[in-house]
């Protein structure tokens, strides 16, 4: 089981948020199919959009979704997280392969590249328009990318640790901290807090060797580390992807493609790119499309479905360069 951490030190001065993803990731690296580096690079930037919906968000309904796009030969990595615990992702190319670095790590840096951006982008739901901030990859290795990120965009000071470590092909352990520096924290306390991490090394060696309250209280030495939720909160891999948006996305194929699909294959196999669910929608449930969708008389693309505006908006112009037109 998952579950995160919340805690204080330095008398209030340095915030603690730590997870234990090992079951999540390896959950992800299976539904992906992903190599180790790939996984590794996943389960990395799963473990830090968790820790950032905690530093960031407030309202247990907003979401924050982290994107690494590197020029690196894993084509990018996404995750999108909650307060509630919940959170999916995805990497370009789960099959990418790469020779360990001298040192026997993953790695992850050149996967990702270290010339690219990373973006944050904050949901406000149910209303509200999402806020996204930018900025430049520092290593690619995404625990630095995320620190870099909170100083420079978002003036949070603060440590991040984060690991993915993998036996025999899978997540054997997987987890992050997030140790904040809150305004006016004691210089001494941040002195020590930094001769602290740099003595616990690895985060996956530590939480091999014992418990992630036990690593909380070791990166905390001398600052008189305290827990704020005992029991831990559950994480989890969830998606939020169903039949019904599969459904969604097979009404933007054409009529023509989708009785090919009937005609061909009695159905079509969806693919949820968050989570890797596969899911076979049947003949009828593609005919039921046809009907009430409205389309371009030019290039057929979906302009109007099922009392959702696609593309409605007066000016607004086809992809094909056609003005839209509703009939009334
Ligand atoms: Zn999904
Ligand atoms: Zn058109």
């Amino acid at each position: 089981m998952s579950y995160l951490l919340r805690g204080i030190a330095a008398d209030g001065g340095i915030r603690v948020i730590a997870a234990d993803t090992t079951a999540l990731v390896d959950e992800a690296r299976t539904r992906h199919r992903a190599t180790p580096t790939a996984g590794a690079a996943l389960g990395r930037t799963l473990t830090g959009a968790l820790l950032l919906a905690h530093v960031l968000l407030k309202n247990p309904q907003d979401r924050v979704t982290v994107s690494l796009r590197g020029d690196g030969p894993l084509g990018g990595v996404i995750a999108d997280a909650g307060l509630d615990g919940e959170v999916r992702g995805y990497v370009k190319n789960p099959q990418l392969s790469l020779r360990p670095r001298e040192d026997g790590k993953l790695d992850v840096g050149r996967a990702v590249g270290s010339s690219g951006e990373i973006e944050v982008i904050r949901s406000h739901a149910p209303y509200g328009d999402p806020y996204s901030s930018s900025l430049e990859l520092v290593t690619g290795e995404v625990a630095e990318d995320i620190a870099v990120f909170l100083a420079r965009s978002e003036q949070i000071n603060s440590a991040v640790l984060l690991g993915v470590y993998f036996e025999n092909g899978t997540v054997a352990k997987a987890g992050g901290v997030v140790l904040q520096a809150l305004p006016g924290a004691d210089e001494a306390a941040l002195t020590l807090l930094e001769a602290n991490i740099r003595a616990l090394g690895q985060l996956t060696e530590a939480m091999r060797r014992t418990s992630l309250v036990a690593v909380l209280e070791e990166l905390c030495w001398g600052l008189s580390f305290e827990l704020l939720t005992p029991t831990g909160l559950p994480l989890s891999f969830s998606c939020r992807c169903s039949e019904a948006k599969a459904l969604d996305a097979i009404a933007f194929f054409s009529p023509v493609e989708r009785d090919r699909m009937v005609a061909e294959d009695g159905g079509a196999e969806v693919v949820c790119h968050w989570c890797g669910e596969q899911r076979w929608i049947g003949a009828d449930a593609i005919k039921s499309l046809s009907g009430d969708e409205i389309r371009c008389p030019e290039c057929s693309t979906l302009w109007y479905r099922q009392g959702q505006a696609l593309m409605v908006r007066e000016n607004e112009t086809c992809a094909c360069g056609r003005p839209v037109r509703l009939p009334n």
